[in-house]
């Protein structure tokens, strides 16, 4: 049976901060999540994972995140509890495990196709994240590794590394880590130093880390004075990406600081035991951790016939230009400024829910 009602894609802060605007709203909608609990990515983040802002700084709109007692950067688990609240506190109409396969246009309505049940709606967010497309880059010799290659979604903990490696002689596992921004610099943080590992860390350009007294606080300000410049007809103040990549989070500043973050440049190809630079050196590796990043999921909006260039969908805020009656909320600053964070995804939440409340006039 098809229900008609208005539909948030995804169950995550993003829809949730979205389910919070369009119950004020007084919209009737529902937010179809695929999995099967609250919480969203957090929930499947490594274990020593910290925000990189305090409680205060990582809150949604109406409740903000409780203090995690002794902890100044709460854990991913927080966030879980935080979140799980969250949405029965407002009363937000999730229903999960439902994974939305399609969104197509059917007579003036949006048609939702999920795996449990279809729903007609007037308007759609899709706010499904980006920790279900992990990117990984074509690199030569990927085929011929006989190692396990990993993505940072797969990384729990430094412990399945520790060796003894491919060599029957070390009692250690080589393990590579890809990649030059937070996930990479905060695994190779974990694994550095730890019993059993020898680590390799290589970035395509020498790691840019933010002054150690900057924390999420100051990248939210950044993105802040980016978008009133943006919307002043200033000139782009370039918001976080002018202040370098890795935030120097407790663990990643004594890794550091200990001497045990040195990087080497990207390799060029993978060998079967380990990869090689042009130069002609090479290294043993058991594992390569690539933490090269993510894509939007948006595979649930192919029938729609809008993806751009980089998979993007074109948009005027977080509102489709071709499809105005869908609104995509958080996937990264494409979407709006600090759209991809806690405490920045509030503000385009409102606005998509604006937008929508008065399309629907
Ligand atoms: P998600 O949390 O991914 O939620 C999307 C939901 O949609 C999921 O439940 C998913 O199952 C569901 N879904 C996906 N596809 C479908 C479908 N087809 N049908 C139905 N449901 C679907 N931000 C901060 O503010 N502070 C930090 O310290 C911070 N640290 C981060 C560290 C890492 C390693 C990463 C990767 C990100 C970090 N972020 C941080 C960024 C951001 O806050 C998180 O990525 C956050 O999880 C994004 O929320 P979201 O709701 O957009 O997506």
């Amino acid at each position: 049976m098809t229900q008609q009602v208005d539909v948030v894609v995804g169950g995550g802060q993003a829809g949730l901060a979205a389910g919070f605007h369009l119950r004020r709203a007084g919209v009737d909608f529902v937010v179809l999540d695929a999995q099967h609990r609250p919480g969203g990515a957090w929930r499947h983040m490594w274990d020593s994972l910290h925000l990189f802002s305090p409680a205060a700084y990582s809150s949604l709109p109406g409740r903000p995140m409780p203090v995690q007692p002794g902890r100044p950067y709460p854990e991913a688990a927080h966030v879980v509890d935080y979140l799980a609240e969250y949405e029965q506190r407002y009363g937000i109409p999730v229903q999960r495990p439902v994974r939305v396969r399609a969104v197509r246009r059917e007579d003036g309505f949006l048609r939702v196709e999920g795996d449990t049940g279809t729903w007609r709606a007037r308007a759609v967010i899709s706010a499904t994240g980006t920790w279900w497309r992990p990117f990984v880059p074509a690199v030569p010799g990927q085929d011929l590794f006989t190692g396990r290659q990993l993505h940072t979604v797969d990384y729990r903990t430094p412990k399945e590394f520790a060796g003894p490696g491919i060599h029957p002689a070390a009692a250690w596992g080589n393990v590579i880590v890809v990649g030059g921004g937070n996930s990479g610099a905060q695994i190779a943080a974990d694994l550095a130093g730890v019993d059993g590992v020898e680590l390799t860390w290589v970035t395509r350009r020498p790691p840019r880390y933010l002054p150690d007294d900057i924390d999420g606080r100051a990248l939210f300000d950044a993105a802040t004075a980016r978008r009133r410049a943006l919307e002043a007809g200033r000139p782009d103040t370039g918001g976080v990406a002018s202040l370098g990549d890795i935030v120097a989070v407790p663990p990643v500043r004594a890794a550091r600081d200990a001497g045990r973050l040195v990087h080497r440049a990207m390799f060029d190809r993978l060998t079967a035991h380990g990869v090689a630079w042009a130069d002609g050196t090479t290294a043993a590796a058991d594992a390569v951790i690539w933490c090269t990043g993510f894509r939007p999921a948006l595979a649930h909006l192919a029938p729609l016939g809008l993806r751009g260039a980089r998979g993007h969908i074109a948009t005027d805020g977080t509102r489709a230009i071709a499809e105005p009656r869908l609104h995509l909320l958080g996937y990264g600053d494409w979407t709006g400024p600090a759209s991809a964070t806690l405490i920045g995804v509030g503000r385009p939440a409102r606005e998509a829910v604006r937008q929508m409340s008065d399309l629907l006039r």
